[in-house]
């Protein structure tokens, strides 16, 4: 006997259960099915975001964070340790323990919002009189039919051609978050978000970090300035990062991975390394979907085809999250979540791609919403730029992390945000006002006129705003 529901969504990540506790808030009846299972065998749901990424990796990075204070800062603060030592099973143990709070959180909020959860693979077995019918195979056995239907299916690591991840040695995002001890010598491809933060995470812990980068620029997408700031202060951590390379054979053994590879200059080179962690793009998944059945267009990614507004090639088949184009970023997931939720009641969902904001949890943190200065230009767009320097704000020194600045863009007649880049501590908390000022499109005046609590690190974008109109106050 088939179970029928108004909304089914596939995938309880980010995109996914959002999408399905929105949708029952607006009264549909909601069945959500996700596969992600936990080391017991059990529902993880929370996808890519809370089991191997967003979540374990912040957990991670927080853990490695105190280290390093404990190892080089502390002493600063007149406050003196001996002895000190990194425990990294415990550290492991309590990322996996934030985990599980996440899960049983999304399992909990299923249950307030009267969501069906159902642990399986969800795949499209025909079209029916007013919906589809779906399978739901693995831990569960179902069958279900659906009005309508969101696919929030997320991605997975890209791998090198023939170099699969044994999660042994070589790794991909999920076995990064579980390396058992902290390797000497630890070897990351692509300098992307992700490879950046999982070499930060080992590179605290006392591992010698070496990133091989296919690109000729350091961080293309963010704005050339703040990339500048952020390679500088990586250079001073003793992160190594090459770009320009080209890699070559990967040889992996028991003791450890060998990296062929040639260098910018077109110099052969070999990286012999304990761990190499792949960070080179993800790919949608869509395998386990049987899209075929009911003629789901995908496009020469995997990915399925979508418009603006989410809608699939499929009558009542939306998709979101990354399975679809534009940024792999949980936050856009779960914007196209609620949009569609919203879109099937009637009502008008809206994502605004220009006001999603960036954020690289490394130290210093990477924060940028709207264009960069180097778009702008592309663009032929006349602009003002206003920067502060953390170095003259009071609240920075006081932290004792004074690396970076905040840059305002502001277009030059109407004087309207067009982008705000923040590189320096709490980068990815400062960004919110910008989102705000963006989404309500003030001009970096409002800004400037706006009383800012002092002491704070968002007075320095305030100073910023006034740096724009060149009359900044402490700098
Ligand atoms: C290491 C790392 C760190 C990251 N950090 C950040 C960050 O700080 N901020 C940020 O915004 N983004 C971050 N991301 C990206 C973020 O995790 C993704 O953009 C986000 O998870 C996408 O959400 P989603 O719902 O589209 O898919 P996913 O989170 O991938 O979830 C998809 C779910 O669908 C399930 N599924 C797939 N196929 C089926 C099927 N046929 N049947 C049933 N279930 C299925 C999967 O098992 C999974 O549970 C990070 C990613 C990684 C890898």
């Amino acid at each position: 006997m088939s179970k029928n529901f108004d909304v089914i969504v596939i995938g309880a990540g980010p995109g996914g259960y959002i999408a399905a506790i929105r949708a029952a808030q607006l009264g549909f009846s909601v069945a959500c099915i996700d596969e992600w299972k936990n080391a017991a065998g059990g529902p993880a749901p929370g996808g890519t975001c809370t089991n191997v990424g967003c979540i374990p990796s912040k957990a991670l990075l927080q853990s490695s964070e105190h280290y390093e204070h404990a190892n080089k800062h502390f002493a600063d603060h007149g406050i003196s340790v001996s002895g000190l030592k990194m425990d990294s099973a415990k550290m492991i143990a309590r990322k996996d323990a934030v985990v599980k709070q996440n899960n049983d959180g999304i399992l909990y909020l299923f249950k307030k919002n009267k969501v069906s959860f159902f642990h399986g693979r969800g795949s499209f077995v025909k079209p029916v009189e007013g919906g589809y019918e779906l399978a739901v195979t693995g831990a569960q056995a179902e069958t279900l039919t659906g009005k309508q239907i969101i696919v929030a299916t997320g991605s997975s690591a890209r791998a090198l051609p023939g170099v699969p991840f044994d999660e042994e040695n070589v790794l991909s995002n999920d076995g990064a978050l579980r390396i058992g001890g902290v390797p000497k010598k630890l070897g990351l491809i692509g300098s992307g978000v992700i490879g950046l933060e999982m070499g930060s995470v080992w590179r605290r812990l006392g591992a010698e970090v070496t990133v091989l980068e296919a690109m000729p620029t350091f961080l293309g997408a963010v704005d050339e300035q703040i990339a500048k700031e952020a390679r500088k202060a990586f250079d001073k951590q003793g992160l190594k990062v090459e770009l320009g390379v080209k890699v070559g054979e990967i040889k992996s053994d028991k003791k450890g991975v060998s990296v062929a590879y040639t260098n910018a200059k077109g110099e052969a080179q070999a990286l012999e390394v304990d761990k190499l962690i792949v960070s080179i793009g993800r790919v949608p998944n869509t395998t386990g979907l049987n899209a075929e059945a009911v003629g789901l267009k995908l496009d020469d990614r995997g990915a399925i085809v979508v418009d603006d507004e989410c809608r699939t090639s499929l009558p009542g088949v939306w998709a979101v999250g990354d399975v679809v184009r534009g940024p792999m970023l949980a936050h856009k997931a779960e914007e196209e979540g609620v949009a569609v939720a919203e879109r099937i009641a009637g009502q008008h969902g809206h994502v605004d791609f220009n006001l999603v904001p960036w954020v690289i949890y490394t130290s210093p943190e990477i924060a940028w919403v709207g264009k960069t200065e180097q778009q702008l230009k592309a663009d032929g767009v006349k602009y003002k730029a206003g920067t502060f320097p953390f170095l003259a704000n009071g609240r920075a020194r006081a932290l004792g992390d004074t690396t970076g600045m905040v840059k305002m863009l502001a277009d030059a007649a109407t004087d309207e945000i067009l982008g705000v880049h923040v590189v320096g501590p709490m980068a990815s908390e400062l960004i919110a006002e910008a989102c705000v000022a963006m989404a309500f499109r003030a001009s970096s005046e409002d800004i400037a006129r706006i009383c800012h609590a002092h002491p704070s690190l968002s007075e320095s974008t305030k100073e910023a705003a006034l740096a724009v109109d060149k009359r900044t106050l402490n700098f």
